[in-house]
Order: structure tokens, then C-alpha cells, then sequence
């Protein structure tokens, strides 16, 4: 069951059912502090039923881009709207946002469940409707039986489910969480990923998610927007991001990877092309239409595309090396392989494979779709 907005719901002009508009539109949104640009003009939206991740360092300028959204922040320019409804001059209670920080912020004097019921309380709803709404939603983050705890009582985790079940028991129009599990360990962030995927799918309610941790982002998002020093890096599906970066920062970003400087990109056509690394080794490779031929490129190949053995595999190109180390990690290992032609890398090969010493003469081959050319 998806619970119905509650017809008091400040702020939400008639229905949102069915209109194309999407959930939340920045469009030009920019924020400047003196002399410090926190965010240049940007544009972003999150559509119906979409749960969207703003992923990128400290400091890139995501919490500046969610206080826009929910009304904190005003915009030196640029407007915001909800549902297709412009609410730039609105105050944040009268944008229907719910919202869950890092920081826990329970109301320490009232119980879980007085805690989930004030927004409620706020918006007047009816004594009945609003205990429905609030055992609704406790069951949903699984705190029924801890209903008269106070937050003091709680575990980080348990305490942040609350804030979620509060966020969430008004129906809100969008869903706002800045770096929620930041706090939490890491076995305990992976069960609120976990539980924040399941009730972002039963109750469908637009999110916009910051994280600086790429597998979070990665783990949670119909969609990633990866920020870099207040600018748009990359914008895509997890899978998208990861596969196809649009630069070098965003490969390193969003994971580990592999990178040679390009002195030449030839044969180009068809999103194919064959990058000429400066010590001359000539590389078949994607390349995307982005990318100007004259720009300084870089390939990149991801390790885990990367392949070692002890003997050339026939029917591939294979380039000839010697392992400089190997680190065990368990699910893989980490060969790093001293190409002949010059250029290292480091090749992510099974953990159950054999283990390569120092020194050992390999042939690095790699999967064909995998290098690709950035800038
Ligand atoms: P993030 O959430 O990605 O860590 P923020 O959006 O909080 O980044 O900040 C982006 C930039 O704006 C940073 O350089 C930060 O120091 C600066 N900034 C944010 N808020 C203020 C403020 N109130 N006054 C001055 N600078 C700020
Ligand atoms: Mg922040």
C-alpha cells in the first residue's frame, strides 16, 4: 500500500496525478558566496516515482544544490518548480519537502512515534487519519514495536529510520536526504541502502539523495548526478556513469581505473575510434561524440576488463609485461603489470585464480568494449 497524500499537504496546488511535469526542475540554479562560487548555473530534474543520487566530493557544491531544492537556499538566479509549479519565492514549509540529514534530528523530548506525528500535527490532520499514517509508516521502516521510545533510546540506524518515517508520513512532494547514512558504519549503511531502495520502491516518492560514497550512489539511484566544483560531471544510470564517463575525473570518481595520456585519436567513425598513447601503442577504443579530436585525451580501461596469463591468448591483441606487485583482496586480486611499452596498469583479476610473483614475465590482454577515450 502506498499511503494517499493527506489533503492538507501545505503547498500542493490541486493534483499532481498524471501531469508530465517533472517531480523537481532546477533550471540555472546558481549560488555564490562572495567571492566563492558554490554552484554555477545548473539544471536538474528529478522525474515521477525517481530517485536520484547527487554524488561527488566534499566541498563540490551538493548540499547547495539540495537547500535550493527544499527552500533553505535561495538561488542568486534560476527558478525551481514542483510538479511543473514554480515555488523559487517560496519558504521551505510551503514546498511539501520532506527532508533527512546526517545529522540526527529528532525532537529529543518527544517519542518515535510523537516524532513521526508532527508533521502531521503541523498540518492538521485529523487524530484518526494521522495515527493510521503514523503506524503506516513505522511499519514500513520497522520500528512498530518502538513506538514509545524516546530518541535517546534509539541506534543511529534506528534513529534515522524515524527521520525517514517522519520525512516520508505527510506524502511529501519530494523527498530531500543529504548524506543520511554518513554517521553509520559501514555494515549498517549497506542494510539502510538496503531498506531505502525497498521503501523508495513502495512508496514512489521523487528523491533527491546526497552521498560522497560512489557505491551508495551507485547501490541506491535510478539515476546518478555526479558534481564536480559546483558543475554537472556526469549524468546518467549507475550503469551509464560507470561504463560510459564523459571525463577523466568521472572515471576516477566513480571507480578505480586505468590511464594512459594519447598523443593521437585516428580512424575515428561510428563511436569507435584507435588511440595512439605517446609511446605508440595503437589501441582500438570507444570514444563518444563529446570528445574534440584536438583536446589532450587519455584512454582508460577499468581493471576488471583487464586480463593476465602466462602465455598470449590467441585471437587477441596481447602486450607483453612484468608483474611490479600483487595485492590479495579476497573477491579479486590487484596485478599491477609493467606493460612493454611503457605504461602500467593494473589488471583486477578473481581472487581464486592463481597467484602471480613479482617479476613473472605476463600478457595483458582486454576485453574489446572495454578502453575508451576522455578528456
Ligand atoms: P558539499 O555538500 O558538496 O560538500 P556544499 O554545497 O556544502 O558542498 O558547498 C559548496 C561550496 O560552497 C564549498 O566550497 C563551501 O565551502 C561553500 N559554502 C557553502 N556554504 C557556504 C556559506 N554559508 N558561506 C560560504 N561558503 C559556503
Ligand atoms: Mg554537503
Amino acid at each position: 500500500m502506498s499511503a494517499p497524500s493527506p489533503s492538507h499537504a501545505a503547498g500542493t496546488g490541486g493534483s499532481d496525478e498524471g501531469k508530465v511535469e517533472p517531480a523537481l526542475q532546477l533550471t540555472g540554479v546558481s549560488k555564490s558566496y562572495g567571492s566563492v562560487a558554490a554552484l554555477m548555473p545548473t539544471d536538474l530534474v528529478v522525474g515521477h516515482g525517481e530517485l536520484v543520487t547527487l554524488l561527488g566530493p566534499s566541498g563540490s557544491g551538493k548540499s547547495t544544490i539540495l537547500g535550493i531544492a527544499a527552500g533553505i537556499i535561495a538561488p542568486d538566479v534560476g527558478r525551481v518548480s514542483f510538479h511543473g509549479r514554480d515555488v523559487t519565492d517560496r519558504p521551505t514549509h510551503e514546498r511539501d519537502v520532506g527532508m533527512v540529514f546526517q545529522r540526527y534530528t529528532l525532537f529529543p523530548n518527544m517519542t518515535v512515534a510523537e516524532n513521526v506525528a508532527f508533521p502531521l500535527k503541523v498540518r492538521a490532520v485529523p487524530a484518526k487519519e494521522s495515527q493510521e499514517r503514523v503506524r503506516h509508516f513505522l511499519n514500513l521502516v520497522g520500528l512498530i514495536e518502538q513506538f514509545d521510545r524516546y530518541p535517546s533510546q534509539l541506534s543511529g540506524g534506528q534513529a534515522q529510520r524515524v527521520a525517514l518515517a517522519r520525512a516520508l508520513v505527510f506524502g511529501p512532494a519530494l523527498l530531500l536526504m543529504d548524506e543520511p547514512l554518513g554517521a553509520l558504519d559501514r555494515r549498517l549503511r549497506q542494510v539502510l541502502q538496503e531498506e531505502i531502495r525497498r521503501i523508495h520502491e513502495d512508496t514512489k516518492v521523487p528523491t533527491l539523495y546526497v552521498t560522497h560514497d560512489q557505491e551508495e550512489a551507485m547501490n541506491l539511484s535510478d539515476r546518478v548526478v555526479l558534481i564536480h566544483e559546483g558543475r554537472v560531471a556526469a549524468a546518467g544510470s549507475p550503469r551509464e556513469v560507470y561504463l560510459s564517463p564523459p571525463s577523466l575525473w568521472a572515471a576516477e570518481f566513480i571507480g578505480d581505473v586505468n590511464m594512459v595520456p594519447l598523443s593521437d585519436v585516428v580512424d575515428r567513425g561510428n563511436g569507435q575510434c584507435v588511440a595512439v598513447t605517446k609511446t605508440g601503442m595503437r589501441i582500438p577504443a570507444r570514444i563518444s561524440e563529446r570528445v574534440p579530436a584536438t583536446d589532450a585525451a587519455y584512454l582508460i580501461i577499468r581493471p576488471e576488463d583487464c586480463r593476465v596469463s602466462d602465455n598470449p591468448r590467441e585471437g587477441e591483441p596481447s602486450h607483453k609485461g612484468q608483474v611490479v606487485d600483487v595485492a590479495y583482496l579476497g573477491p579479486f586480486q590487484r596485478v599491477r603489470v609493467r606493460l612493454d611499452s611503457g605504461w602500467t596498469i593494473v589488471a583486477a583479476v578473481p581472487g581464486r585464480a592463481p597467484a602471480y610473483s613479482t617479476g613473472a614475465v605476463v600478457y595483458c590482454s582486454w576485453n574489446n568494449g572495454a578502453p575508451l577515450v576522455v578528456n
